[in-house]
């Protein structure tokens, strides 16, 4: 797999991604859809040498439902979100999978959260499921 191209709204705050993705999750958690105005969040995880960021953004740190610190990473311009770290990992980075605005981007295999999520939601089959 070649580089990947991710980009904010506005197309400031770009990122590319070596690689294929170490993970893949969606996540159903209640402060994944405050943040994504979605009904759930998905991202892919690169090692972070494999990620080269071009633009300014602006950081935005809150505790996750899971108790550690995550750096969103956003563009002060259009405000969306193109990258961002956790306390707990910081050799992995987290890309949301809408930024590379690519239908064919692989599946999910790791659906977080369930607990928390919308009942008409289905995960893709075969699709680990955590708590
Ligand atoms: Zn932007
Ligand atoms: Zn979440």
């Amino acid at each position: 797999m070649d580089a990947r191209e991710a980009a904010c709204s506005c197309g400031q705050l770009r990122l590319t991604a070596g690689g294929d993705p170490v993970r893949i999750s969606m996540c159903h958690c209640l402060a994944c859809q405050r943040r994504t105005g979605s009904a759930f969040g998905m991202q892919a995880r690169f090692p972070a040498d494999r990620i080269r960021v071009v633009g300014r953004h602006t950081d935005y740190v809150r505790r996750s439902d899971h108790g550690e610190d995550r750096t969103y990473r956003f563009c002060p311009d259009c405000g969306a979100t193109v990258f961002y770290t956790t306390e707990d990992a910081p050799e992995v980075i987290a890309v949301p999978i809408g930024a590379f605005a690519d239908p064919s981007f692989p599946r999910p295999t790791v659906s977080v959260w369930e607990s928390r999520r919308h009942a008409w939601i289905s995960v893709p089959d075969g699709a680990d499921r955590e708590h």
